[in-house]
């Protein structure tokens, strides 16, 4: 994914930009926040715990794809920068399956998101 596309928010309209934590659903792109705020609404405010849990669980990868970017800049030799750029691949990778377990459980509720 290329960072220097760019994409809308189909919750709030406005555009996301690089460095503001987003997410994609089956509906397309959101900011992490207007996803939250959605999910919040839905449930009227009393989130299920095991979706809090994968909510929690998304915020701890993200926090480390953050760090790794930041690591990925700072590495001086190619090959150290590139131990990172793979590490941070994974991540991503397991952010994308969390957040489809995510989606799939809010399906079980019936969640509009
Ligand atoms: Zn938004």
């Amino acid at each position: 994914m290329s960072s220097t596309r760019s994409w809308k928010c189909y919750k709030c309209g406005r555009e996301i930009v690089p460095g503001m934590r987003f997410t994609f659903t089956k509906n397309g792109a959101i900011h992490w926040e207007c996803f939250r705020e959605n999910v919040r609404d839905f449930f009227n405010g009393s989130v299920p715990e095991d979706v809090n849990v994968l909510m929690e669980l998304m915020d701890y990868l993200n926090e480390g794809i953050i760090k790794l970017r930041e690591l990925e800049v700072r590495a001086i030799v190619d090959d150290v920068k590139g131990t990172i750029v793979s590490r941070r691949k994974m991540l991503e990778g397991e952010a994308a399956k969390v957040m489809k377990d995510l989606e799939g459980l809010l399906d079980r509720y019936g969640a509009k998101y």
